[in-house]
């Protein structure tokens, strides 16, 4: 069976995507004067452009290709369940194999107070999801005026109005006039960025108690859930203090807000354990899945809910006016089920925790004694890289986002796919990473850096 592929040329595919294509998340101005690098296949870590260029990709697509590009067993299982069943709601007391076999699996490779999930089609829907669980469960407790949600600033939870209502990001708000009401934020647990001369352990704890600080101003009886994401991805891998999260934990329990972590970068084995909240040591209530849920084959998202939450609804809650048309895709769920199996059954998740997770992140902290580096930090197969102007003083560069963007373009141009927030580097590689991939990776990140001081006249 043959593929678009070959239809038109790189130049042919260029003029059409200019004409007819608004891309997500980008400038299109730009775009138009340099155009689109077409990408047209991949296999395991690697990529190919239309012009038969390889690029390695260390952010495995927009991080969620954890079992690498390739499984050929996901397109079968995809194919054969769209002969048989390629679709069929799951409304109105009917449901399908593949979405019940996942949900199953997904009890079983969860933390012990899951044992149920509600589907959506991303990222961005699974917290959609949220806002409505986390108030609707208030409204069947017989609390009503409990409805405020706290999340933190340069949180990611995605672009829908819930979505980005519910990120940190100043930039996406001003867009579209958010945060909707109801949603309010507190900073980041970001100890370079805003640790000043404190240690990880004293930042990890202040950083946490501005969460209580915020419950105390807004009343206890108005705050239903905290949500937040284990490691902050896009808003620059921001890993927090190991005392951040207990400390959030045990105040939410305080006051009986609900605790929410987004796991669509952090869950199916990124940070060495299947899910984030495992690594960071506590207990959510509800956790938002997608991208590694499927490694992106096909899209699929969904929030496991907590037996007690969950119990509560079943109840006492009647009908939930909720649901996406694609919740428990057949077709979706198959290939999810398949990958969270290959998952397991390979072993990547201790593969990334005890091998190349460690070897890993030995090699990145290398790249921190580059002059142009701050800061190296990682957990397993996430990590990012400080570009700073000054490394003794934290001294950043002017205008900020400047030298990231220049970075991943050469990275661009040497065949190595990072990414740049504002002068963060980052990368979120494949699970399936070797020990001689990642020694490539590291060399062409090195090399980019130096081209990249050169650039900026930093020795
Ligand atoms: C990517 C992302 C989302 C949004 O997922 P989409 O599938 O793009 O809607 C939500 N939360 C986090 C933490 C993400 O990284």
């Amino acid at each position: 069976m043959s593929t678009l592929r070959e239809r038109h040329d790189t130049a042919g595919w260029q003029a059409l995507d200019r004409q007819h294509f608004l891309h997500p998340f980008t400038d299109h101005k730009s775009l138009h004067e340099h155009g689109t690098r077409v990408i047209t296949r991949a296999d395991g870590v690697y990529l190919w452009d239309s012009e038969g260029v390889r690029l390695l990709d260390a952010m495995a697509g927009l991080w969620c290709v954890n079992v690498g590009y390739g499984r050929h067993e996901l397109a079968d299982v995809a194919a054969a369940q769209m002969r048989e069943l390629p679709y069929y709601n799951n409304f109105f007391k009917t449901a399908n194999p593949p979405a019940i076999a996942l949900s199953a699996l997904l009890a079983e490779v969860t933390p012990p107070q899951f044992s149920r999930v509600f589907y959506a089609g991303s990222g961005s829907e699974a917290n959609d999801t949220i806002v409505r669980l986390v108030r609707r469960y208030r409204d069947v407790r017989g609390e009503p005026k409990r409805k405020t949600i706290i999340s933190r600033w340069q949180g990611y939870h995605g672009s829908t109005v819930a979505g980005a209502s519910l990120g940190g990001m100043s930039a996406m708000h001003e867009q579209g006039d958010l945060p909707i009401p109801g949603i309010v934020h507190i900073d980041p647990p970001y100890w370079y960025g805003l640790g000043g001369e404190l240690s990880q352990e004293e930042f990890g704890l202040k950083a946490a108690r501005l969460l209580e600080e915020k419950i105390l101003e807004l009343g206890p009886e108005t705050v239903t859930a905290f949500i937040g994401e284990p490691i902050q991805g896009a808003g620059g891998v921001i890993i927090p203090p190991m005392n951040y999260w207990p400390e959030i934990e045990r105040i939410c329990r305080k006051y009986g807000v609900l605790l929410v972590a987004d796991e669509v970068i952090c869950g199916f084995g990124r940070t060495g354990n299947w899910f984030g909240c495992e690594t960071f040591g506590f207990k959510p209530d509800l956790m938002a899945m997608a991208k590694g849920m499927s490694s992106g084959y096909l899209p699929i998202g969904g929030v496991m809910v907590s037996d007690e939450v969950a119990n509560t609804l079943i109840a006492d809650g009647g009908e939930f006016y909720h649901g996406y048309t694609y919740s428990g895709h057949p077709a979706c769920s198959a290939v999810a089920e398949r990958n969270i199996r290959i998952i397991r059954d390979e072993g990547l998740v201790e593969r990334v925790r005890t091998d190349t997770g460690p070897y890993l992140q030995a090699r990145w902290r290398e790249l921190g004694e580059h002059p142009l580096v701050g800061e190296a930090r990682g957990v397993g197969f996430i990590g990012a890289l400080e570009l700073v102007k000054d490394k003794a003083t934290r001294t950043r560069f002017d205008p900020l986002g400047e030298t990231g963007t220049i970075c991943r373009d050469f990275c661009f141009k040497n065949g190595l796919v990072m990414r740049a927030v504002w002068d963060t580097m980052i990368m979120s590689p494949p699970l399936i990473m070797t020990r001689a991939e990642i020694d490539e990776f590291i060399a062409l990140a090195r090399r980019c850096l130096d081209l990249t001081a050169e650039a900026v006249g930093v020795k």
